[in-house]
């Protein structure tokens, strides 16, 4: 039996199973049994807590295989759960030890050997320079570790570091959802800590694009992506009347013109796209992109406060669904009586079958398909962009 002190939040039934099968026997989930895995191995754990709940003071049974492992790195043990935030956090970090410092002929995972007891040692006291709290998650072998940053809008972001053996001789490996990429500076004597700094510098640095990119995911429909990433800097953001407007922002200068492509029937992107020639003058690098959009194309964006998403998002008029594959009928019959919206794949399918289709290869690259619009029977040209 072990007596732990840490602070810890409220439990989750769901968190707490996710890692590993855990119950609680009684309503007010102040006894937990069951089982922590190891290996491969299912070892019996009993939990018991005080009546707040909270893990100060939680007694913990496990049977004596594991006990006798509790025992030899108790010290290890004591200084990872001092910070445990709640009982699932708490779960993990006590898995993810035992995997570690268990008898070796129980390792049935090479990679879990990677990582040496010094390296092992080194990487808990660089995790606790950094705080347990940033630790978002981490793998039985020691080697991914997933730590969370905020952003200075309050925005979390995450950061996953792959160690091999080698660290920290050898440089990390991180991956990243940044609209550029994350260059690690990096030497020999480079600790977790320098990482996330680093990170958080490059965060503070994209701190305007992301301003500039969520005022337009709050006030306009952004039809794709469907939900944005940070690292995603394109979005279409709808129209009305079957069209859209697709934005490719340079991450590293938001306040530069985009590039624009309007999307839909000519009769209705045709004025916006001679209203982005003429009025080019008034677009401000200070002000950010949906002010200047709406500025030089002189149009409100239809916003969540003002329209339901389904009035933006007609199904396509050939295929009856939205949706096909990533696709989203971004063509449109340029009848104003008609303005049926088509998949390209659908449209393109469908007049190339007609007998009366032609195909042309114009000057500017596109494959162009003639047809008629299959409601209304009138003309309807077929744009197939190289992309
Ligand atoms: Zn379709
Ligand atoms: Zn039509």
């Amino acid at each position: 039996m072990m007596v732990m002190m840490c602070a810890a939040k409220e439990l989750s039934l769901g968190d707490v199973f996710s890692v590993c099968p855990l119950v609680p026997l009684d309503l007010h989930q102040t006894i937990w049994q069951g089982f922590i895995t190891v290996h491969g191995e299912d070892y019996q754990l009993r939990l018991e807590l005080p009546s707040t709940r909270k893990l100060q003071n939680a007694r913990l049974f496990g049977e004596w295989k594991l006990n006798h492992h509790l025992e030899r790195y108790k010290h290890v043990i004591m200084q990872r759960l001092q910070s445990a935030k709640d009982l699932a956090t708490f779960l993990l970090e006590l898995q993810t030890l035992l995997e570690r410092t268990m008898s070796k002929s129980d390792v049935t995972s090479t990679s879990a050997q990677t990582v040496s007891p010094a390296l092992y040692t080194k990487l808990i006291s660089e995790i606790e320079d950094i705080g347990w709290d940033r630790l978002s998650s981490i793998d039985a072998s020691f080697e991914s570790l997933q730590f969370s940053a905020v952003d200075g809008l309050g925005k979390i972001h995450y950061i996953t570091i792959n160690l091999n053996s080698q660290y920290p001789d050898a440089v990390p490996a991180c991956s990243v959802s940044l609209p550029t990429p994350f260059e690690l500076q990096w030497s020999s004597k480079g600790k977790l800590k320098d990482i996330l700094q680093q990170f958080q510098v490059t965060l503070e640095k994209h701190k305007v694009f992301w301003q500039s990119m969520s005022e337009i995911d709050n006030q306009t429909w952004v039809l794709e992506p469907d939900k944005p990433m940070p690292s995603d800097s394109i979005r279409r953001i709808a129209l009305g009347n079957n069209s859209s407007l697709q934005v490719t922002v340079d991450p590293l200068h938001p306040g530069m013109l985009p590039e624009c492509r309007f999307l839909g029937a000519d009769h209705v992107v045709k004025p916006l796209k001679e209203k982005l020639h003429s009025n080019l003058h008034l677009w401000d690098t200070d002000c950010s992109i949906l002010t200047n959009l709406q500025k030089v194309l002189q149009v409100e964006f239809p916003s969540p406060s003002s329209t339901q998403k389904q009035e933006l998002s007609e199904e396509c008029g050939i295929c009856y669904t939205y949706r096909l594959e990533s696709a989203i009928p971004d063509q449109a019959c340029d009848n104003p009586q008609c303005n049926k919206p088509f998949h390209q794949a659908c449209l393109y399918e469908f007049t190339s079958t007609l007998p009366s289709s032609h195909q042309t290869m114009s000057k500017y690259g596109f494959n162009t398909t003639y047809g008629e619009c299959p409601y209304c029977n009138q003309p309807i040209t077929v744009k197939k962009m190289d992309t």
